[in-house]
């Protein structure tokens, strides 16, 4: 009997990544990374500026050409899952078109392809609590707001992996809090994969399932740490033992690689 369980939305094995300096010389952004993320499981990676977390995302997203070792996006290529728009992707930047309104900005990955759904769009605006907002151009809107239509657009596809580089790093504490019980809320009802890369270990531990806690340049994992707290999850829990624990257990993975870099 075959089996029906879904791919991992993420393994990825050996991934070393070089970029080209400017004197001829390479500079190593990745050395030997493994990344596990299961069909709809939350996993952060957190690390030190530089140490190739954007690097990893774009490989993931196809982005980047993988050099050395193995990527595996949703059993196959990242290319390929890109090109089934079976990946979404959130940057710190919105990236929104600042003359189109917010309904027409959600609905931009669907126009590109000749695509008509509006039905779709609509639900989106309504599940990022911004369709009383759907014909305001991007200028008029917060920056939590902004956020919320580049996660709706991201969504529009209905991805099975959703990949956030930093996606409320530019967002005041409070537009930021919210923004986290609002992603958990979604990924709740959707249960897609996600990846998330964040400075945050309060963010990291609240949101996942998993940390990936990498080491300074060149990035490797330097620990992978389990988030044993129960679901669904919420600010009230970030006083509660396990939680406390396991921020201590990431923030201790991060302070072995200060006193291994400073040696
Ligand atoms: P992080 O997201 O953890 O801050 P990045 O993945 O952005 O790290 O960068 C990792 C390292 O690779 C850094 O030292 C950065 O300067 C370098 N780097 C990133 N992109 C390029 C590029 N396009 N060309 C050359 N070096 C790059």
């Amino acid at each position: 009997m075959t089996s029906t369980s879904p791919p991992p939305a993420v393994a990825a094995r050996g991934v070393t990544h070089r970029y080209p300096g400017a004197d001829g010389r390479t500079l190593l952004a990745l050395d030997g990374v493994d990344l596990d993320v299961g069909a709809g499981e939350f996993v952060s990676i957190v690390g030190p500026s530089g140490c190739g977390k954007s690097t990893l995302l774009r490989l993931v997203a196809g982005l980047l050409a993988s050099q050395v070792g193995g990527i595996e996006v949703l059993g196959g290529a990242p290319a390929e899952a890109q090109r089934a728009h079976a990946l979404g992707l959130v940057a710190q930047d919105p990236g929104l078109l600042p003359w189109r309104d917010v309904a027409a900005n959600v609905r931009l990955p669907l126009d590109v392809m000749g695509a008509h759904d509006p039905e779709r769009v609509r639900a989106l605006l309504d599940q990022v609590g911004i369709a009383e907002f759907a014909g305001y151009r991007p200028g008029a809107l917060s920056g939590g707001m902004r956020q919320r239509v580049a996660l709706a657009r991201a969504l529009v596809h209905r991805p099975r992996l959703l990949l956030m580089d930093e996606p409320f790093g530019a967002l005041d504490e409070l537009s930021r809090e919210a923004m986290r019980i609002e992603l958990l809320r979604i990924w709740e009802q959707e249960r897609i994969a996600v990846l998330f890369v964040t400075h945050s270990v309060a963010e990291a531990v609240l949101l996942s399932d998993r940390v990936v806690v990498m080491s300074g340049r060149p990035g490797r994992v330097r620990a992978v740490i389990d988030i044993p707290l129960p679901r669904p999850r919420g600010e009230a829990q970030e006083s509660s033992p396990a939680f406390v624990a396991a921020a201590a257990a990431v923030r201790a993975a991060l302070r072995a690689e200060d006193v291994e870099g400073a040696a």
